[in-house]
C-alpha cells in the first residue's frame, strides 16, 4: 500500500488499485510524554504486573480469541493496507492468534531458577518487566509484527506503546480495540501513529520509554540502536536480509526449484526472509535457472483477492519505484535481467503498484545488487564451484538473518548449515516460521531473538533473590 501525509493524518492507499482504504491521525510529538506517563500510570495502577500469571494469560487468551473472531475483516483490511495476497493475510492473522495462544501458555508455564546457595540462604530469580517498552513495526506484515511484540511484552507484564509502519498503519488500533475489549486495561497498550524520523524517533529517545523493540531496515535499526546505547536500555532490533538460497546438483530439483520461487516471490519478496539470492552449483546453473526462469515467467501476477493469484503489487507506490530503481541500478553494473524488470502491462495492472517477478544474473558477488537488499521480487543468480566458494560468497554480505539449502547429501546439508551465517537455515525446505522457534539476525540482521520463550525473556528483566535463613546473626568480618 501506499500512504500520503496531509497535514495530521495518514492516508492509506491500496496499492492495488490507488483508492483510499482509511485515515488515521497523526500523533504529534509534543503528545509522547502525556502517552508515556498515561503508560506508566497504567503498569503502576492496572494491577497488570501483579496479575497472577494464568490471569494475565486468561486476557491473553481473549486476544486470540477476538483476533479469530474478526479473521476475514482483519485479513481484508490489512489486504487492502499493503497490497498482500488474502490468502496470506489470513494466514498472517492465524499467526497473530497462534503468537497470542503461545505466549499465554508461556506466561503460566515460565519458570524461574533455584540457584544453588552457598550460605543459609535461599536464592532464586524473577522476571520482571521493564515498565513502558516501545514496540516498531514495519509495513510488510503489520497484524503478525504487531502481536509478535505485543503479546510476549504483555504477558511479561509490560505496557506496550506501539508504533505501526506509516505505510500500514491500519491494523495497530485494530488490535488495540481487541484487546480493550478482551478485558486489557486502558492504555496498557497504547498505537501512536506517524513516521519513523519523527514520532518513532521521539519515541525511542523518550526517557520513559524502558525498552526498544525494532523491526525493520537495518539503516533504521543502527540509528535506533545508536539512541539506545547512548540511553542504556535494553534494544532487540529485527532487520533486514540478502538471505542466501543454495541449490546444489543432487538437490530433489522439482522441491528446489519451487522453494526458491515461493522463497523470493512469495510476498512480491516483501520479506526479510526472502531468499534473494540464488546460489547454484555450477554444473546445473544453466538448468536451474531455466526451471526458475520458466516458473517464474508463468506466475500469476493480480489484484491480492484474484482467484489463483501468486504475487500482488508491491506495498505502495513509492516502493514500486525503489524496486524498479534497483532494477535499473542492476542494469547498470552490467547484469542481465533475465525475466520481469518492469510493471505488468494490462488494464488490470493499470492502476495498482504492480512489478513482475525479476530474475537477474551475470553479476558478481559484490556487485551492490547482491549486497543490498531489494525488499522486492527481485532474485540475482550465481554460480559456485564448490563448497568453500560458496560458504565464501554466501556469508560476504553485512546481513545474515536466513538461508536455504538443497541437498540429498545430510552431512553436506549440516555442514553448510552450520557453516553459513544465518539465524535461521532451512534445509530441504524454505521460510518455515513457528512461534514456539526464536527468530533472528547474525550480523546487521539484528540483535536478540524473538518467538519462543526468549521471545517473552527479551521483555523481563532477572531479579535475583536472597532470603535469609540464618541461626546467628550476620558478622561483620566472614
Ligand atoms: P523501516 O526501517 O523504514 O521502518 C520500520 C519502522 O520503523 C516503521 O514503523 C518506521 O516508521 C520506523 N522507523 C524508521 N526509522 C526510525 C527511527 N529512526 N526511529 C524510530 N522509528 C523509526 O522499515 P520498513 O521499510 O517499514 O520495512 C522494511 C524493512 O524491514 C526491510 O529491511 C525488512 O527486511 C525489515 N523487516 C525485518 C523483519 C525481521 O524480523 N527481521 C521483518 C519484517 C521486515
Amino acid at each position: 500500500m501506499a500512504t500520503g501525509m496531509q497535514q495530521e493524518e495518514l492516508i492509506s492507499i491500496d496499492p492495488a488499485n490507488g483508492s483510499e482504504v482509511g485515515r488515521v491521525r497523526v500523533t504529534a510529538v509534543e503528545e509522547l510524554d502525556a502517552i508515556v506517563a498515561r503508560g506508566w500510570q497504567a503498569f503502576h495502577r492496572s494491577g497488570w504486573k501483579a496479575l497472577l500469571p494464568h490471569k494475565r494469560a486468561a486476557v491473553l487468551r481473549a486476544i486470540a480469541d477476538g483476533l479469530a473472531a474478526e479473521k476475514e475483516f482483519l485479513a481484508r483490511l490489512q489486504m487492502r493496507d499493503n497490497g498482500k495476497p488474502l490468502g496470506e493475510c489470513r494466514g498472517m492473522v492465524d499467526s497473530a492468534v497462534g503468537t497470542f495462544l503461545y505466549y499465554a501458555s508461556v506466561c503460566e508455564t515460565l519458570e524461574t531458577d533455584v540457584t544453588p546457595a552457598r550460605g543459609d540462604y535461599l536464592s532464586f530469580t524473577v522476571l520482571e518487566p521493564f515498565g513502558v517498552v516501545a514496540a516498531i513495526t514495519p509495513w510488510n506484515s503489520p497484524v503478525m509484527n504487531d502481536a509478535t511484540k505485543v503479546a510476549p511484552a504483555l504477558a511479561a507484564g509490560n505496557a506496550v506503546i506501539l508504533k505501526p509502519s506509516e505505510d500500514a498503519p491500519l491494523l495497530a488500533p485494530e488490535l488495540l480495540r481487541i484487546a480493550r475489549a478482551a478485558g486489557l486495561p486502558e492504555d496498557l497498550l497504547q498505537v501512536v501513529q506517524g513516521r519513523g524520523a519523527q514520532v518513532g524517533a521521539a519515541l525511542v529517545a523518550h526517557p520513559g520509554v524502558r525498552m526498544i523493540s525494532f523491526t525493520g531496515g537495518t539503516q533504521s535499526g543502527r540509528s535506533i540502536g545508536r539512541v539506545a546505547g547512548e540511553r542504556l536500555v535494553p534494544v532487540a532490533l529485527e532487520l533486514g536480509g540478502k538471505s542466501p538460497h543454495v541449490v546444489f546438483a543432487d538437490a530433489d530439483r522439482e522441491h528446489a526449484v519451487a522453494a526458491v520461487v515461493a522463497g523470493i516471490f512469495g510476498s512480491a519478496g516483501q520479506s526479510c526472509v526472502a531468499g534473494s539470492r540464488l546460489f547454484i552449483e555450477q554444473s546445473v546453473y544453466d538448468e536451474v535457472l531455466d526451471q526458475v526462469l520458466a516458473r517464474a515467467r508463468t506466475l500469476r501476477v493480480a489484484a491480492p483477492d484474484a482467484s489463483g493469484v501468486e504475487m500482488g503489487p508491491l506495498a505502495s507506490f513509492h516502493h514500486r519505484e525503489r524496486v524498479a530503481a534497483f532494477v535499473e541500478r542492476a542494469r547498470a553494473e552490467g547484469g542481465r535481467v533475465r525475466c520481469g524488470g518492469q510493471a505488468p502491462e494490462g488494464a488490470e495492472y493499470a492502476s495498482g503498484a504492480y512489478y513482475l517477478p525479476t530474475v537477474i544474473d551475470g553479476l558478481g558477488p559484490q556487485a551492490l545488487s547482491c549486497q543490498e537488499e531489494a525488499f522486492g521480487p527481485v532474485l540475482v543468480a550465481l554460480p559456485f564451484r564448490d563448497e568453500a566458494d560458496l560458504i565464501e560468497q554466501a556469508n560476504g554480505t553485512v546481513f545474515g538473518l536466513a538461508c536455504g539449502i538443497w541437498t540429498e547429501n545430510f552431512k553436506r546439508a549440516w555442514r553448510i548449515g552450520r557453516a553459513l551465517e544465518a539465524g535461521s537455515v532451512w534445509i530441504n525446505t524454505y521460510k518455515q516460521s513457528v512461534t514456539s522457534t526464536p527468530f533472528g539476525g547474525f550480523k546487521s540482521s539484528g540483535i536478540g531473538r524473538e518467538k519462543g520463550i526468549d521471545g517473552l525473556r527479551l521483555y523481563a528483566q532477572v531479579k535475583s533473590l536472597y532470603v535469609g535463613l540464618h541461626a546467628q546473626p550476620l558478622s561483620v568480618a566472614k
